[in-house]
Parts: C-alpha cells; structure tokens; sequence
C-alpha cells in the first residue's frame, strides 16, 4: 500500500501549522559528546527542506542510544544533533531539553514558520518502547500534523513511531521513508528480472524468514557468510572449525530440498586456521575444507561466479557481508560483490543493500553512492523484506488515488 508523503501535503497543510517529524538522529557521539557521524542527520534534511520552504514550524523527535530505565542521562542527549544540525541546514535550530510537557508545548508555540525545534531523546520517557497512551497523547499536543521519516524505527511500535500517529492527521511519509519503502517495495512486489538476492552475514538463525520470504520471489538466491557453513554441513560436507548452528541443521537441510536450483551455495571457500592468520589463508573446493580450519570468506571462484549472476540481473538485493569482512584477507569476496554491484547498477540494474554490516561494508569500499540504494534500516529492512508488516509504516495515511 502507497503511503502519503510530505511532498503531497497542500500548501495550507503546511503553512503555519506545527510538524511533528520523527527522525532518525541515532547517530554516534564521540569526543566531547560531539556527533561523529552526521550521515543520519543529512538524510533526513530533504524532508525538513521541504517542511520548512512550505512554512510549516518543524518540531523534531528521536531517540538516541539505549539510555537505561526510560529516564534522563546526560550521557544520550540530543544537544550536540541540534548544534550539529543548525550547521548543515544554515538557519538556528532550538532545543528543548524535555521531551513532552508544558515546557515542550511553549517551544513548539513559540515557533514562527519555517522554524526548527529538535526535543530531547524520546526515549528518556519510560512510556516510549511501551507506546503508552498518555505519552503518545502529550507527543499528539505537540504537532498539528505528523511526519515519520524514521525507516530505520518502522519496525517498533513506540509511542514517537506507532501510538502518536493515530492521533494527528495528517500523518505522512518523510522522504527518506518514501524511499525507503519504494526501492524495498518495488523489489518484492514488482521485480525486474532477472531478480538475485545474496544472502551472507553471520548467522542462519536471523536470516531464515528472509530466505523463506525471498525464495518464491528470486529467480536465484546466492548464499555466502558463515550462513553458507550451516548449509554446508546440513548437506553433510566437512565444516572444520567453521561457525555452524547446529540446531539449525535441520531446518537448513529442509530448505536446500525445498529450493531446488535456485538457492545456490558457495562451490568454493577461503579458509584459514583462524581469523588472526589471515597470512595462512588459502582456497578450498567445498568437500575440501580442512577438519582444524575455519570458512571465513566464499572463495575466488564463487565471488566471480556470483558477480557474473549480479552483472546478468535487473533487480539484486543483498544482505549479510560474504565473508569476515572487517579482517583482511575475508573482505576479498564481500569487496568483489560490492564492486559488481555498483557496476551493475551502472547498466540500469536496481541494487539495494540493507543490514547494518553490509551497508558499513558498502561504504568502506567507498562504492555506497553507487548504488541504487543502501538502506539506512537494518532490523526494520531485514523485517521488510521478511513481508512483515512495519507497524510505524501501516499507522501512516495510505496514498488515495
Ligand atoms: P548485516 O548487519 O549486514 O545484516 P550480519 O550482522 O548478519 O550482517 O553479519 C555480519 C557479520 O557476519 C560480520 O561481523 C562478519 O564478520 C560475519 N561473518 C560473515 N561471514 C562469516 C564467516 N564465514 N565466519 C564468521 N563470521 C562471518
Ligand atoms: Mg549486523
């Protein structure tokens, strides 16, 4: 279902009136609690640009960190975002030091048009990860109208992401959400095929509704990461001292007879006695894995394999990094991925990246920009494309005609 979005708000929706935006402003606070990282508060400027050109008074809302007990610490503040955030919109931004109240209410009265307010972490009030009534109330009091640009917090029903949006209407889509929902939607609804999903990361276990979800939709789904072993030692190959789940071989073995010739494993493996001996690295066939080495990257030939197969697709979404990617030599697989992709998406092919890791590992490589899209979600993607319902998406307006 196509969401509304602040860009089809009509201008007197606008004007005047009080936005309340959920954001993602969970960024990482360095030296001096200053913001390290401002890539999540970038994202969401589009959406306030267009807030703010329209005269509406944006009042912003997000949480930060996991500070303990649903009270106040200093240590999770939003302060530096809002100093961080005046900078790169160019205008002064107001902070309130409360998240709800009369003292937050006042603030967000006090704005002119096109003015800005960032409130304190939603999650220094205890009712938010509850979504409490009352809480969602106070937030309802401190907007005319709601924006969720949030993708990243879809996936939880909070009292800043699900509760409040039934209370204020409008309640749209951000641009950023938009995007979100349009390049992970098209991909399981409407695909361009061929249609490949890579699937790697560290474990069989949290990725198994994705498989399950994506299976009927792809036209190959090529597996990687010490998922790849679970796989393996299901179909009873040699694992050696691999990351295996063993309460998973089960259900492993049941999908590999399910699947058929779509879901592909690795045919070969980069092994090493240990992540430390990168020097002693070397590639085996699969039925050849040492009993006193570990799997920690898919080999040579299937990294080349598996770029051929993104080079011939329309549509490749990818999650999980193929190997140990954060210790060189195991980045060599995930790195080959990542430059077919983005040399895929150079001849019009659609290419989505989601999971926290892969999209850390996109960026490394320096190659995140080539992408169709990286999506800034990881828990809310993966549960996406898991064809589950995203609660602070299905509380906002649906899209009419
Ligand atoms: P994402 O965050 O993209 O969804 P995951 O969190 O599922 O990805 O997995 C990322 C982790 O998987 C990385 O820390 C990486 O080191 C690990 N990993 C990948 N392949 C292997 C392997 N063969 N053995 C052990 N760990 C692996
Ligand atoms: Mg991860």
């Amino acid at each position: 279902m196509l969401k509304r979005t602040v860009a089809d708000l009509a201008p007197a929706e606008l004007k005047g009136k009080r936005a309340l935006v959920r954001v993602d402003f969970n960024v990482p606070l360095g030296e001096g609690g200053r913001v390290s990282d401002d890539t999540r508060i970038r994202a969401a400027i589009p959406t306030l640009q267009v807030l703010i050109k329209g005269g509406a008074r944006v009042v912003l809302c997000s949480h930060l960190g996991r500070p303990k007990g649903g009270k106040p610490d200093p240590k999770y503040t939003l302060a530096p975002v809002a100093e961080r955030l005046q900078e790169l919109l160019k205008k002064p931004v107001a902070f309130c030091p409360t998240v709800v109240g009369a003292e937050a209410e006042a603030a967000t009265r006090a704005l002119g048009d096109g003015d800005v307010l960032l409130l304190e972490n939603t999650r220094f009030e205890g009712g938010e990860e509850k979504n409490d009534a009352a809480l969602s109330a106070a937030f309802a009091k401190l907007g005319d109208f709601y924006v969720n640009d949030a993708f990243g917090s879809a996936h939880r029903a909070h009292a800043s992401t699900e509760g409040v949006a039934h209370l204020l209407s409008p309640a749209v889509a951000g641009l950023l959400m938009q995007k979100e929902l349009e390049y992970l939607g098209s991909a399981l609804d409407k695909p361009k095929r061929p249609f490949v999903a890579i699937l790697g990361g560290s474990k069989i276990s949290g990725k198994i509704d994705v498989i399950e979800a994506l299976l009927p939709k792809v036209d190959a789904l090529l597996v990687g990461g010490a998922m790849a072993c679970t796989f393996y030692k299901a179909v009873g190959l040699e694992t050696g001292t691999s990351l295996v789940e063993p309460d998973r071989l089960e259900m492993a073995a049941a999908l590999v007879e399910r699947a058929g010739t779509v879901l592909i494993l690795p045919h070969d493996a980069t092994v090493a006695p240990s992540i430390a001996d990168g020097a002693k690295a070397h590639a085996v066939r699969k039925d050849e894995i040492p009993a006193t080495e570990a799997m920690l990257d898919i080999g040579p030939d299937t990294a080349a394999s598996y770029a051929r197969a993104i080079l011939s697709a329309k549509t490749v979404v990818w999650n999980g990094p193929m190997g140990v990617f954060e210790t060189a030599p195991f980045d060599a697989g995930t790195k080959i991925i990542a430059q077919a992709m983005a040399q895929a998406t150079a001849q019009g092919c659609i290419t989505i990246v989601g999971g926290g890791d892969s999209a850390a590992a996109v960026e490394e490589a320096g190659l995140a920009s080539k992408m169709s899209h990286v999506s800034t979600g990881g828990g809310a993607s993966l549960e996406f494309l898991e064809g589950k319902v995203l609660p602070g998406v299905a509380a906002l307006d649906n899209h009419t005609g």
